[in-house]
């Protein structure tokens, strides 16, 4: 059977994973981030690498990466999302100094979890879907069987997160004011609640104690309208098969999905033919579409 290396590149972790071509994990290596800047983050997946495909014969290396991705070039672009000097980053040349032989395929983080959800996921047979990852940040993909991923003409297409929710609201690290990304990833549900009460509690508490506590229910209650509004959005704009939703708030569903979906049915001028599913895949849809990617072009 056939296998790859899928690495998914965040923030806090690098997780890599040797996959087969039916998408099982067969083993994993993972590592810090940090704050080191480019060359270290370099050497870290470097290693991972070299870990991963220690007596294993494999056919390339797949690499999920947030910012603007040049999915042809295997460059980073203007925007590295949140690593330390990684916009710019030349990282099919940088890992061919090393890996010489070793075919080497960048893409967008939102990107690559919408393949893995597409391939194995919550996004199956849908002729066409887009995805929403709500992380510390908010990530998007737009997809069609027929066009594949939407990479638009400045590989800056499907930044659903930079979509403006409030005009003239919160700024936004990529210049903008009042983005999607300021007011419903999971930074952003605890910024509400810091300044509605004065006080922090992480986004799980606020999930949780959102049942019980006053302060924690408007705070949900805001998030699922605003996520609705953007589902909306999105609804008119593409009309799509289906809206898969990813990223770590999906774990706290179970507080928000109904809410959301109500205030979809009930502001929407037509909410039906458009099917809203979380993601199948959570932490590992990074490693899987990226290995995914190494399959479709090897
Ligand atoms: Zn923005």
């Amino acid at each position: 059977m056939r296998k790859a290396i899928g690495i998914d590149l965040g923030g806090t972790n690098i997780c890599g994973g040797l996959v087969d071509e039916g998408g099982n994990i067969l083993k994993r290596a993972s590592k810090r981030t940090g704050t080191g800047g480019r060359r270290v983050v370099l050497e870290k997946i470097a290693d991972i690498i070299n870990e991963l495909m220690e007596g294993e014969p494999i056919e390339g290396v797949g690499i999920g990466s947030p910012g603007f991705i040049d999915v042809e070039g295997g460059q980073v672009l203007s925007n590295g999302g949140n690593i330390k000097g990684w916009a710019y980053t030349k990282i099919r040349e940088e890992l061919y100094l090393v890996f010489k032989h070793l075919p080497v395929f960048i893409e967008n983080d939102a990107n690559v979890a919408a393949i893995c959800e597409e391939w194995l996921g919550a996004a199956k047979g849908m002729d066409n879907f887009v995805m929403l990852t709500l992380g510390t940040g908010v990530g998007g993909a737009i997809y069609s069987k027929k066009l594949g991923l939407w990479h638009g003409s400045n590989y800056q297409g499907g930044e659903l997160g930079h979509t403006i929710l409030y005009p003239n609201g919160r700024p936004c690290i990529c210049g903008q004011r009042g983005c999607v990304e300021r007011y419903v990833s999971g930074l952003a549900v605890e910024r509400n609640y810091l300044e509605l009460t004065g006080e922090r509690l992480r986004g799980e508490e606020i999930f949780k104690n959102s049942l019980s506590q006053p302060k924690c229910k408007e705070v949900v209650h805001r998030f699922a309208m605003d996520l609705a509004i953007l589902l909306i959005t999105l609804k008119n704009m593409l009309d799509p098969a289906g809206i898969v939703i990813g990223g770590g708030v999906i774990n706290s569903r179970y507080y928000w999905w109904d809410l959301m979906i109500d205030h979809y049915e009930r502001n929407c001028n037509n909410p039906t033919g458009t099917t809203i599913v979380p993601a199948k895949f959570l932490n590992d849809s990074g490693i899987i579409g990226a290995a995914k990617l190494v399959f479709d072009r090897v």
